[in-house]
């Protein structure tokens, strides 16, 4: 039988969702007999997304140009995407600066690269290199659309595991009670 083609993909987040991912522990190796894992930013150095992947963990919100342009391309090649996380499912800490409102790009980066500078204050200018911030970071799901939501911040290894094996078995990821379904 083909092992599922997995892949993980890190969007506006801290990668704590991915760190939650390696706490799976020996379950990894079991998780390996069943799966390819065919690009991910702790598994693989591969730099394009491939085509005709199986199932997606996403984690992070949309919060820059580089962002939003990988995630429509890893909805156009993925079958089953997993909203993975609080940033990714309601932006969560990089949505924060949505409270600046319509032109909270420009005053993130003010605040950051300017008002707080301790040595030479400049913004961050590399066109090509370092991508254009959004107005407003967004959730996932608002932008494409999502087959699964895996909550938390970052969600248990358990709750992973829960959703993974699901998954690999073809059936409905549990999604109740407050081990499976907690924000935070
Ligand atoms: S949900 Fe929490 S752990 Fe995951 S990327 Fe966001 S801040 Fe980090």
């Amino acid at each position: 039988m083909d092992k599922i083609k997995l892949a993980t993909v890190w969007l506006a987040g801290c990668s704590g969702c991915h760190m939650s991912f390696l706490d799976l522990d020996e379950w990894l190796i079991d998780l390996a007999d069943g799966v390819e894992v065919v690009f991910s930013p702790v598994a693989c150095d591969r730099k394009d997304y491939p085509e005709g992947v199986d199932l997606c963990l996403i984690e992070g919100a949309v919060a820059n140009l580089d962002n939003l342009e990988l995630l429509h391309q890893v909805r156009d090649r993925t079958r089953i995407l997993v909203s993975f996380g609080d940033c990714a499912i309601h932006a969560n800490v990089p949505g924060m600066r949505n409270l600046w409102g319509a032109e909270s790009a420009a005053a993130v980066l003010e605040r950051g690269y300017l008002e707080l500078a301790d040595t030479t204050p400049q913004l961050p200018n590399e066109p090509g290199i370092v991508p254009p911030l959004l107005n407003r970071v967004t959730p996932i799901h608002e932008l494409v659309a999502i087959e699964h939501y895996l909550p938390g911040c970052p969600p248990p290894a358990d709750r992973i595991r829960s959703l993974l094996q699901a998954l690999l078995d073809q059936q409905t990821p549990p999604h109740s009670g407050r081990d499976l379904l907690k924000f935070g």
